[in-house]
């Protein structure tokens, strides 16, 4: 099946009692049994419940994974993985990684024993010399942020197998439409549901997905022990979100294209990163795992002044000032004074951090309209 009929048909089917189309938002905690011990498989909402099973199994199916489980957040989903390891047990994760992934590795996991090395995964090379024989999960994002840097997964695949660890990637920026690293070897793959599969700013939703059986049985014994599920409504939305992905991401794609065209072009622009022009440093790799190249992308002005990047954002009419990403609306982020703000200047520079930077969240408006707002902005400097 292809993916737009995946994301309209898998998991759902209609109600059995009503024939309802839409699966219904079971709003339940409890089921009645017939008998003790005799049920229809819904014993607890913790443990199950029919709206969140049909969006599990929907996800999974975007992912080409056999077992899908959501949660009550991104880092939930990341804190289930985590919950998985035993002391003394070593992940290597890229080093631009989500801020909140980081806090919640070194503030919450290190000290429970768990050791986490940082690395630019850029260069196998450096990824290769931190393994050791506790390793036992790599743990990568792509395209990442800010700075839209693509990482090769097969890459990772290939040093996760010669050390038996388990390699997980948070597929939240590129989504299933654009890239399946399950396909690509890895063994997890983790969303922010909150961003591009709720799609609509409304939810705050996480999810994880694997084929290992082994992992799949941690995974719903984690969900169900910590309990950090969402609720039948939350999962209702996102099913009703799902259903226009492959829509809303041609459109992003389309968008971020066109934008990041515009911006390449014009003078008060220092430079654009994304990973469709053939000067980005990782531009073969993103051909090769993605389909395209998303509505992420980031740009510095010349310059480099942080007053400049704030009279642009005050002048900016349809893209709004604000965290997160992949709703149907345009945002703009800065992340010197925003996500990254607490890395030390110096740090943060050397990533390419700098006060100018910008970065956009491209949504599903028309790009004339758009284009038209960066334009009038970007003329007053
Ligand atoms: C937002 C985000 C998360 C965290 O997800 P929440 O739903 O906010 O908990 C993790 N990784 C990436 C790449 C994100 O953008």
């Amino acid at each position: 099946m292809k993916f737009g009929t995946k994301a309209i048909h898998s998991g759902v089917e209609p109600d059995p009692s009503t024939g309802a189309i839409m699966t219904p938002i079971f709003q339940t905690s409890t089921y009645v049994q017939e008998d003790a011990g005799v049920h229809k498989g819904y014993q607890y909402s913790r443990t199950q419940n029919p709206t969140r099973d049909a969006l599990q199994k929907n996800i999974a199916a975007l992912e080409n994974a056999s077992y899908g489980a959501c949660f009550g957040s991104g880092l939930a989903a990341i804190d289930c993985v985590m919950k998985m390891l035993t002391p003394g047990d070593e992940v290597i994760s890229t080093n631009d990684l989500y801020g909140g992934s980081y806090r919640l590795f070194k503030t919450i996991f290190e000290k429970y024993g768990i050791k986490f090395h940082f690395v630019e995964m850029n260069d196998m090379d450096k990824v290769r010399e931190l393994i050791n024989q506790r390793t036992k999960l790599i743990w990568a994002e792509t395209p990442t942020n800010p700075m839209i840097n693509i990482i090769d997964i097969r890459g990772l695949v290939k040093l996760a197998d010669s050390c038996d660890a388990w390699l997980c990637v948070d597929n939240t920026f590129a989504t299933p439409y654009l890239q399946n690293p399950i396909d690509l070897g890895a063994d997890i793959v983790m969303h922010s549901v909150t961003k591009y599969l709720g799609g609509h700013s409304d939810v705050i939703m996480g999810a994880l997905v694997t084929s290992n059986e082994l992992i799949a049985k941690e995974m719903y014994r984690i969900q169900n022990s910590s309990g950090a599920v969402p609720g039948p409504m939350d999962c209702f939305l996102v099913l009703r979100g799902i259903k226009t992905l492959h829509l809303r991401m041609q459109r992003h794609c389309e968008n971020g294209a066109k934008i990041a065209h515009f911006l390449q072009a014009h003078s008060a622009v220092e430079k654009v990163y994304w990973p469709g022009f053939e000067a980005h440093s990782n531009h073969l790799i993103a051909k090769q795992q993605m389909r395209d190249y998303g509505g992420m992308l980031s740009f510095t002005l010349e310059g480099n002044k942080l007053q400049d990047a704030q009279a642009v954002f005050r002048h900016l009419k349809l893209f709004s000032l604000a965290e997160s990403l992949g709703g149907v609306e345009s945002l703009i982020g800065h992340p010197a004074t925003m996500t990254h703000s607490s890395i030390p200047k110096k740090d943060r520079e050397a990533s390419g951090i700098v006060d100018s930077l910008i970065r956009l969240s491209v949504g599903v408006e028309d790009a004339e309209d758009l284009i038209y707002d960066l334009r009038q902005a970007l003329e007053i400097l």
